[in-house]
């Protein structure tokens, strides 16, 4: 058996098509939707994902705006630019793009972020929303695995799903969506005991860590859905959490990396700050 390729990469391309619709029908409105990116120092990676979320903003005709403050910002500072884009009207969302410096409070950073323009999902009224069930933004990696799933056409009703990680940004909101489409949620993590004793009663196995090779062929349940959410690099070039030979063995479904969640989450991206825009527009 081999698995079936959740290809993200193909689903990332309709979904910024149909936001790319969205955005035309805003415009004839005379509304642009605009996004802002808040990048703090030079972390090469952090670089690298704000300009690949600029170059999809371009492709929706979403305008972008990236705001490059010092790494020796001070907190006061960094919350003076956050309030000035949170009273910008222009601006419908904002995301600071994490890790920020150290030195730096990142949970009192995202709270300078009104949770109706908190793009990434992050605030804490949001990330609460999710665990009370009422409406909010959500987190977009744990949003398109939920879309990758759903490609899968399994349905999540009465599944056994297992995530792996409990980060507040990938794992937990994961796991909590996965408990709202009516799954039975496993959350397993770095002092989880007998790890593949999990993994492999998973009918849906979502692995968020960053650990190359972490999950293998044997740790699988035949026939499963398998979201490879982990980003790790080997000998410079990028992979996931999933051995992708023996994996794709036994699962029914697999989304690789590359290739499947890097795209999902920045197509994500595009959908909120588009459908933002539509709620400000009463759309
Ligand atoms: P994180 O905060 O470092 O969390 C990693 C999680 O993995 C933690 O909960 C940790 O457990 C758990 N873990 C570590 N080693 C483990 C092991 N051996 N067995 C089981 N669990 C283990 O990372 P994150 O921000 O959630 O991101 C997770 C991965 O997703 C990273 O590779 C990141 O690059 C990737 N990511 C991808 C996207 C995308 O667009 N595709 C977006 C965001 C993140 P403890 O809690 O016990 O430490």
């Amino acid at each position: 058996m081999s698995a079936i390729l959740l290809d993200g990469k193909q689903l990332s391309r309709e979904l910024e098509a149909q936001c790319t619709e969205r955005v035309q029908r805003l415009k004839e409105q005379g509304i642009i939707p605009g996004l802002a990116f808040i990048l703090v120092g030079e972390d090469p990676a952090s670089v690298v994902y704000v300009r690949s979320k600029n170059k999809a903003c371009e492709r929706c005709g979403i305008r972008s705006v990236t705001l490059r403050l010092p790494e020796s910002i001070s907190q006061e500072e960094l919350e003076q630019e956050l309030n000035k884009l949170a009273g910008d009207e222009s601006i419908h969302g904002m995301l600071l793009q994490l890790p920020i410096p150290k030195h730096l409070d990142e949970a009192a950073a995202i709270a300078c972020i009104p949770p109706e323009k908190d793009v990434d999902g992050f605030h804490q009224m949001n990330a609460g929303s999710l665990v009370i069930g009422t409406d909010g933004m959500r987190a977009c990696s744990p949003l398109g695995i939920m879309d990758l799933l759903a490609l899968s056409g399994v349905d999540p009703c009465g599944k056994h799903a297992v995530v792996i990680g409990r980060s507040a940004i990938v794992g937990k909101p994961a796991a909590l969506l996965l408990l709202e489409a009516n799954c039975t949620v496993t959350i397993c993590h770095s002092k989880t005991e007998n790890l593949a004793s999990y993994t492999r009663q998973a009918d849906i196995l979502v692995s968020a860590v960053g650990k190359a090779g972490l999950i293998t062929g044997d740790m699988v349940k035949p026939g499963a859905v398998v979201i490879d959410a982990g980003i790790a690099r080997v000998e410079g070039k990028v992979t996931g959490d999933i051995e992708r030979g023996s994996v794709e063995q036994v699962a029914g479904y697999l989304s690789p990396v590359p290739g499947g969640c890097g795209p999902m989450t920045i197509a994500e991206l595009m959908v909120n700050t588009v459908s933002i825009a539509e709620k400000k527009a009463h759309v």
